[in-house]
């Protein structure tokens, strides 16, 4: 398709650069496509602007066009390959999201109309919140940003003692380079962004800090709110919920805000008593070994297991193994031999 771009502006040959804009942004508004809806023929005649836009505000396509004339220059274009309009259609999908987005542009465009120097489209490649429609029609509904989960492993001592946490989470952003419109404007009309796709948005990792209390258990969810992803149309942003997975720890097992471990303690200290160390959260304590402890026997330390920030302190409970001596002399198999009737173990026959 070949078009007259000065007839379709309705400009003449001798019309500048803000003489072609100026035609060209009162036409847009009377044809956008939200102003004219299901309208086929004002859909196609805004594209007949894109187009005679995208040839006369270009100085080296219009000086071709020019020169040319209108049928060497569909044929040959700037490049010998031919004239290519702008692709709009690429986007058929996001069509009339764009075409609303560009009704921001214009709105704001128009506003600056007096401003001297305003009024340009460069302003879209700067992120602003897009809370205003088309002039005249209502606002688009604020909507609420996306929601975002990212999880976070802790040993299962920071996750009961608390801890703060660092993390780089990709969050989606505004589109910096068209500004979360979905399309640019620069020099060859209105085309999709390249960067987003016309998405109007893109991910950028966040470095993220946040304070996790005492107690946390696996599963848990903490709110970082507002730190998902960016709302639309003025609405707020998303949050981000950080899902703790508690690693498996080698000396603890955490029941509620218990925590069990196990102490290995040889034969003599089992029957004669003493002390033993066990680790604790915070380090080590010192525990005593009652005389005749029995092999699976326990002892609680009170306040020694998790406590949560205003929950209930929980304990640590130690079980005590009893390791026995293995390698045995002839002289110590006599001694246990003598002593198997000495001090025999209440309730079993010397046979069990
Ligand atoms: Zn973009």
């Amino acid at each position: 398709m070949s078009l007259d771009p000065y007839k379709v502006l309705g400009v003449d040959k001798s019309a500048g650069p803000e003489d072609v804009k100026k035609a060209y942004r009162k036409l847009a508004v009377q044809y956008h496509p939200d102003k004219n809806p299901g309208d086929k023929k004002a859909e196609e005649k805004f594209k007949e602007l894109s187009e005679a836009y995208d040839i006369l505000s270009d100085p080296a396509k219009k000086s071709a066009y020019d020169t040319m004339g209108s049928e060497t220059f569909y044929r040959q274009g700037t490049d010998g390959r031919g004239y290519t309009a702008p692709d709009l259609d690429a986007t058929v999908l996001n069509f009339k999201d764009i075409l609303r987005n560009f009704g921001v542009a214009l709105d704001f465009g128009f506003a600056n109309e007096d401003g001297g120097g305003g009024g340009d489209f460069d302003f879209m490649g700067k992120q602003r919140p897009r809370g205003r429609s088309f002039r005249g029609e209502p606002p688009p509904r604020p909507l609420k940003g996306q929601d975002l989960e990212y999880h976070i492993r802790l040993s299962l001592r920071d996750a009961a003692l608390g801890t703060k946490v660092t993390v780089s989470v990709d969050v989606p952003v505004a589109c910096p380079k068209c500004g979360g419109s979905g399309v640019v404007t620069s020099g060859s009309g209105l085309r999709s962004c390249p960067d987003c796709g016309g998405e109007r948005q893109v991910t950028r990792p966040q470095e993220l800090s946040a304070k996790i209390p005492a107690g946390a258990v696996d599963g848990q969810r903490h709110r970082l709110a507002g730190k998902g992803g960016p709302g639309e149309h003025g609405g707020p942003a998303g949050d981000l919920f950080l899902v703790v997975r508690v690693d498996h720890d080698p000396d603890f097992r955490r029941v509620k805000n218990d925590l069990f471990t196990e102490k290995r303690i040889s034969l003599y200290t089992a029957v004669l008593g003493g002390q033993a160390e066990v680790k604790s959260l915070t380090g080590r304590s010192s525990i005593k070994v009652p005389p005749g402890t029995q092999n699976g026997g326990r002892v609680r330390l009170k306040g020694k297991g998790v406590s949560p920030a205003g929950g209930k302190e929980g304990d640590l409970i130690v079980t005590f193994k009893v390791m026995l001596p293995v390698m045995l002399t002839d002289e110590a198999r006599d001694l246990f031999a003598r002593l198997s009737e000495l001090a025999p173990v209440e309730g079993l026959d010397s046979g069990d």
